[in-house]
């Protein structure tokens, strides 16, 4: 709509330099005409120009508007005028000029040229031409342009609206589709996955003794594993992308969810020889899905583990800041490259696919994290520098 407002405004102001010009150039040249049909006509009596032949004669251009014509003698005094009342003043001693004269009281074009008889300057013939009906028309112009802009913009606004959403319309109906299916499909690989489970952890009973069946085992498990781990990640983000999570939003302590997930992760940081620091972590208190936020600090301290290394550091704070919580995630492992960190939220998408990979990672941790603060209309913010770490800043407003 501002757009749509500029670009008419820069239209309407174009358009009337345009008239302007226009208008201009068509005084000029009925001046100029009937300064060529003046020419001609002029004597010289005594040593001074005279119209009084021209007089006796009829224009013979069609003119539509009547000049005031003005000679003078070649001091630049006023020696005869005929037409309108103009103003007696030689504006111009240029061989042949034209100029706009704008004064309180008058805007007037003006078109001079100088007179001579052998060579010796004995004069100036001058036309006026009032511009008040220009200045009119032009006033009249942009006036109209400014009544009409509030219709053409509602115009422009309701013709934009009706066609964006229309063309939109297919767009959100396929996505819908598309996030119903992968709910759907999430949902239904869930059983089949706990059959294979159960099954594989059946025939491990079955065989204790046999240890080449029992690794085979041990692979489907994994795998059977970090399937379920896929499908309950997608069905997660189906559901954190549908806009009715929002209706089961309460009120949570945040501190208190970030305790929770810190003694969570306390043994696996220290197996890694990996500090991680408590920093300022003040009670807070937000409207929200506490089981989301837990899964968004748990996505970035596994973050965090997985792309430390041994006898690296991470630090958690959580502290108030305006009128939320800001949640800080900061460690100094492997950090990002400027060329993924642009990436790194998008599904699937793995900075370095082999480590993450080996880590158990799915490349859908972080689109979960920003679908989780998305659904609490928060911000997420990373600055990472590859070899330095990585900070995660998360703002969540409090209601
Ligand atoms: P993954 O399951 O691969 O960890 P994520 O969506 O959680 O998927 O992260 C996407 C990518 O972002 C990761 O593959 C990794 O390359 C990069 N990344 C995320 N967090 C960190 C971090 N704390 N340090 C370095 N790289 C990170």
């Amino acid at each position: 709509m501002f757009i749509a407002m500029v670009v008419y405004v820069i239209a309407a102001l174009f358009g009337c330099f345009i008239f302007k010009a226009s208008m201009t150039h068509f005084v000029d040249s009925e001046l100029t005409t009937l300064t060529n049909e003046l020419i001609p006509t002029i004597e010289v009596v005594d040593g001074h120009p005279t119209l009084r032949r021209w007089k006796k004669n009829v224009f013979k251009s069609p003119f539509r508007s009547l000049p005031m014509i003005q000679l003078y003698n070649a001091e630049g005094e006023l020696i005869e005028s005929y037409g309108p009342v103009g103003v007696p003043i030689l504006f111009s001693r240029i061989a042949n000029d034209k100029r706009d004269i704008q004064e309180e009281s008058y805007h007037i074009r003006v078109h001079s040229v100088s007179l001579r008889a052998e060579q010796n300057l004995i004069g100036y013939l001058q036309l006026e031409l009032s511009l008040k009906n220009v200045d009119g028309a032009i006033t009249n112009f942009g006036r109209t342009m400014a009544l009409i802009a509030p219709f053409l913009l509602i115009g422009f606004g309701l013709a934009g609206y009706f066609f964006s959403s229309k063309a939109a319309r297919p767009v959100e109906e396929s996505f819908l589709v598309l996030q119903r299916f992968i709910a759907d499909a999430s949902h239904e690989l869930n059983t089949p996955i706990s059959i294979i489970v159960a099954n594989t952890e059946s025939i491990e009973a079955d065989e204790p003794e046999n240890e080449s069946v029992k690794a085979r085992l041990k692979t489907i498990l994994r795998s059977a594993e970090r399937m379920s781990n896929l499908v309950g990640d997608l069905l997660l983000l189906a559901k954190m992308e549908s806009a009715n999570v929002l209706g089961t939003l309460t009120a949570v302590e945040l501190d208190k969810v970030v305790r929770i997930v810190i003694s969570d992760f306390s043994e696996l940081f220290k197996a890694k020889s990996i500090e991680l620091k408590e920093e300022t972590i003040q009670p807070m208190q937000i409207h929200g899905d506490s089981e989301s936020l837990k899964r968004l600090i748990t996505n970035l301290l596994q973050n965090a583990l997985k792309y430390t290394n041994k006898g690296g550091l991470v630090k958690i704070s959580l502290v108030s800041s305006g009128n939320g919580a800001l949640l800080i995630i900061f460690d100094n492992g492997v950090g990002i490259s400027d060329e993924n960190l642009p990436h790194i939220f998008d599904r699937f998408y793995r900075a370095d696919p082999s480590r993450s990979r080996a880590a158990g990672g799915s490349g859908l941790g972080l689109s979960i994290v920003k679908a989780i603060v998305e659904t609490h209309k928060g911000r997420i913010n990373v600055e990472s520098a590859p070899g330095t770490g990585t900070t995660f800043s998360i703002y969540l407003p409090l209601k």
